[in-house]
């Protein structure tokens, strides 16, 4: 057993890292050890570069508008090689009966463009006087409830791009708490938007224009990040790669770990391991309410095409599921960052599987490249054949805040009272994305800091939540 440390970190995906990091710049004198069961650091983060195109197997970016994430990147250095998309400048599409249809960037937006008949836009005002749903009603049936059925594809495509869930499952209070705590407060969300609006006070000469965020990543692809948080770790000292952690255990007040590479142990552990993981490595500790939740993977088809071939302006689009595709949709990679693809050639990335059709991800790579080839020539004006093609195996899986995911939270947030020195973060837990991640990941360090319970974010309303 190695001699014990301060705190013991399980996974180096971006969530690890983070604390890691945090615990390094912040916290002089601190001990740590990160314990990841792979060969390499950055978890799903993948980047894929091959003939001179880039093309990621996680990730693509991530929004500049998050304060933690700013101040990560200066604080290792990355922040002079971030490449930005604004999103003012580029556009997304649905696919709305076979044709792509240009969606604004906020609900807001989406309900004022002519893409909604009036009757329609009529019918999202009786949120105003429509009582709440109660239990955990899934997203289709809170947004069929509260806006009608006209917004339904507009949320598949949402938890399409985000998730790769099915609204049919995902449930209002797991996966937009900010807005249902809204709903439940004031009995509508248009109301509560107002009353929010209204208590914002603005900061003395504060500019009244709200400025849209920018897309984010790194010219050798999103890998970048991970890579430059690892940079400052070493192995054998205070990262430990191929060490795969089997049992937990805490033993008046110390942790004890085991791994493929021996026992650690500390007077803090932080799991920063996907949530199914989270949750076996737990159960004999204390029983969850749920053994498990569900995941989506999705493989990524990558498509390279040559001088003559063009995109249409804009990051992409996405498919709901009434269009009956074999895609979720498609990524205009080449127009998103520079330098994902040779000159005079573009670069797109084709989705496939997620929670509603796992099967497709049995396919070969043969199959897969020509389906969802035929998908996008349906859909793009491709003309000829690919340069380059390749098909991405999912290295992770997106978590699904289904039915009695609010349970499984409240019963992760009791464990630091029972058991001192726990912090529980991570993909799923308090969010999704790469800027929850970071978020929470600082929020652990800086309650390990304090000697605190890390404690739950308050649930917060996104202007953007795709
Ligand atoms: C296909 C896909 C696309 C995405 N696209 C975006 C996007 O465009 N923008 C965005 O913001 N977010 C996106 N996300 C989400 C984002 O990638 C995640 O929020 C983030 O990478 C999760 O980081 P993590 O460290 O919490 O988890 P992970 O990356 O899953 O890392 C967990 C780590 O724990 C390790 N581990 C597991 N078990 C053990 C064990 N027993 N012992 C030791 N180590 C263990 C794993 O090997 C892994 O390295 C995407 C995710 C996926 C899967």
């Amino acid at each position: 057993m190695t001699s014990p440390t301060n705190t013991v970190i399980i996974g180096a995906g971006l969530s690890g890292l983070t604390v890691a990091h945090k615990l390094r710049t912040s916290c002089y004198g601190h001990r740590f050890v990160v314990l990841e069961k792979g060969d390499s650091t950055g978890g799903v983060i993948r980047s894929h570069r091959e003939q001179g195109f880039i093309a990621e197997n996680g990730p693509h970016g991530f929004l500049d508008n998050c304060v933690e994430s700013r101040t990560l990147l200066e604080e290792c250095g990355l922040e002079s090689e971030t490449i930005k998309s604004p999103l003012i400048n580029f556009v997304r599409y649905v696919l709305l009966d076979d044709e792509l249809k240009m969606i604004p960037q906020t609900p807001l937006k989406i309900l004022l463009a002519p893409l909604i008949p009036v009757g329609a836009k009529l019918r999202v005002l009786a949120d105003l006087w429509k009582k709440p749903l109660g239990g955990q009603p899934t997203v289709a049936n809170w947004v069929n409830h509260r806006f009608g059925k006209a917004l339904l594809p507009f949320a598949d495509a949402v938890f399409t791009g985000t998730y790769a869930g099915d609204p049919d499952r995902l449930t209002i209070d797991s996966v937009m708490p900010g807005l249902r705590t809204l709903e439940l407060q004031h009995g509508s969300v248009i109301r509560g938007l107002l009353a929010k609006a209204r208590s914002r006070k603005k900061p003395a000469g504060a500019a009244t224009k709200l400025t849209m965020p920018s897309m984010t990543s790194f010219p050798q692809g999103m890998e970048r990040l991970p890579q430059k948080l690892t940079s400052y770790l070493q192995e054998g000292s205070n990262l430990f790669l191929n060490c795969g952690v089997s049992a937990i255990d805490c033993r008046d007040g110390i942790w004890k770990v085991e791994t493929e590479r021996g026992s650690f142990s500390a007077e803090n552990l932080v799991l920063a391991v996907p949530t199914n993981t989270a949750l076996h490595l737990l159960k004999d500790l204390d029983r969850p309410p749920l053994p498990a939740i569900p995941e989506a993977e999705i493989v990524t088809v990558v498509f390279g095409f040559g001088p003559g071939s063009s995109l249409p302006p804009g990051f992409g689009y996405l498919i709901p599921e009434r269009e009956q595709r074999f895609s979720l949709g498609t990524l205009f990679s080449s127009n998103m960052f520079p330098g994902r693809a040779p000159a005079n050639h573009i670069l797109f990335e084709t989705l496939v599987g997620g929670r509603r059709h796992p099967e497709r991800l049995l396919l070969s790579d043969e199959a897969l490249i020509e389906h969802a080839l035929e998908d996008v020539k349906d859909v793009l004006p491709i003309q000829g054949e690919p340069v380059y093609t390749r098909v991405l195996r999912p290295w992770g899986a997106i978590p699904q805040l289904e039915m009695h995911y609010p349970q499984l939270l409240s019963w992760r947030d009791g464990l630091p009272a029972k058991y001192p020195g726990l912090h529980i973060c991570g993909f799923g837990w308090e969010g999704i994305g790469l800027n929850d991640m970071m978020k929470h990941g600082v929020r652990v360090a800086e309650a390990i800091r304090h000697g605190e319970e890390s404690g739950r974010r308050r649930a917060e309303v996104k202007g953007i939540y795709f």
